[in-house]
């Protein structure tokens, strides 16, 4: 397992948010996102073991694990044998996996604590991004799962909005804008087109701006 980080902070985003969690930021993305606040992980990480996962979550006392990036399904099977350890261990109560959505999340599906975070890229991150997703995903997700479009200006909106129009998604949908740009802006279009989504601003980045292990 290659890996970034380990920290313990509050999840930012999602419908977790607020939740005290252990995330382990996997190494490496096959994305460039223009807006990347996490360019520090593209690099190759360094080795970690299940066994020294364990032991920081009993050194945080934490029920709540997310397994973000980068982009963590490029280390598919890592991730799978870190789910099934951790669906065994009675202290955690759940856990998220962050995924770009350009890989299949369907072998995911079946564990019951996991649920997925999809982000589908706009146009906005790059317009190679938006070739890349893998909108067959979308059938798998269930309703625990979610769905995020990070939003930037009106050409993600209409391309976000258009997503909605073409494809039935079960699981919940979460707007959020590119931080720096004002909120007022996304979440007027939302009330005023009725959409059935989320807007969500992210938490951690109001408590410790762009630090980086937060
Ligand atoms: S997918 Fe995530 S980690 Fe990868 S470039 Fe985009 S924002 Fe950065």
């Amino acid at each position: 397992l290659k890996i970034i980080e380990v920290f313990h902070s509050i999840q930012g985003e999602g419908p977790s948010v607020g939740r005290r969690t252990l995330f382990i930021r996997l190494a490496k993305c096959n994305l460039r996102c223009t807006w990347c606040d996490t360019q520090y992980s593209w690099e190759d990480g360094y080795d970690y073991s299940i066994e020294d996962i364990l032991k920081e979550i009993k050194k945080y006392n934490v029920h709540y694990v997310c397994i973000t990036g980068g982009e963590p399904l490029l280390q598919k099977e890592e991730v799978k044998k870190i789910i099934e350890v951790l669906s065994k261990t009675k202290a955690i109560k759940d856990i998220e996996i962050e995924t770009n959505g350009t890989i299949e999340v369907s072998s995911f599906v079946k564990y019951k604590k996991a649920t997925i975070s999809m982000d589908i890229k706009c146009p906005s991150s790059g317009i190679k991004n938006i070739k890349k997703t893998r909108y067959d995903n979308l059938k798998y997700l269930r309703t625990k799962d979610h769905v995020k479009f990070v939003i930037k200006d009106s050409t993600d909106y209409e391309f976000a909005r258009e997503v909605l129009r073409k494809y039935i998604i079960k699981s919940e949908i979460i707007f959020q804008p590119v931080w720096g740009i004002n909120p007022k802006w996304l979440t007027e279009h939302v009330l005023n087109d009725q959409l059935n989504v989320r807007v969500q601003l992210q938490t951690h980045k109001y408590i410790w701006g762009e630090e980086k292990g937060h």
